[in-house]
């Protein structure tokens, strides 16, 4: 995927607005989780009404931290038997354990950290075997 370069603002439609902008520090708020502050991001914004985009790496930054952040703070709450291991969630996925690495690296696969090790959430593991079964994939 390429990068975008916006002039024109897509959100208020003011003339040459968007600006990048370097080392910002935002506050995400994932539903059900507190608040985490992810710094040297980078993005395209408006002068005008403030809207703007990420860029394609933060993005991945940020979507990458809050899977751990989620991570850690479900490690709390979440027991045992609501987990997979990956070599389980690889088999039910029909993909590579690396496959599942990189779903937990990008965010798309909901994980807890135990000790060292990481270990995908059976019940989103099922969602999602079940929503490739309803796609007929
Ligand atoms: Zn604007």
């Amino acid at each position: 995927m390429r990068e975008k370069k916006w002039i024109d603002c897509p959100v208020c439609g003011t003339k040459k607005s968007m600006r990048v902008k370097q080392q910002l520090q935002e506050r995400f708020h994932p539903q059900g989780y507190p608040p985490l502050d992810i710094d040297a991001l980078e993005g395209q914004f408006c002068d005008a009404c403030g809207e703007g985009f990420w860029s394609l790496a933060s993005e991945k930054r940020i979507a990458r931290l809050l899977g751990q952040h989620c991570a850690t703070h479900d490690a709390t709450r979440i027991v045992a038997a609501e987990l997979a291991s990956v070599q389980d969630a690889a088999k039910a996925m029909r993909v590579t354990v690396q496959g599942i690495h990189k779903m937990m690296d990008e965010g798309r696969l909901r994980y807890v950290v135990a000790g060292d090790t990481r270990l995908p959430i059976r019940r989103d593991v099922v969602e999602k075997v079940s929503a490739r079964m309803a796609a007929g994939r």
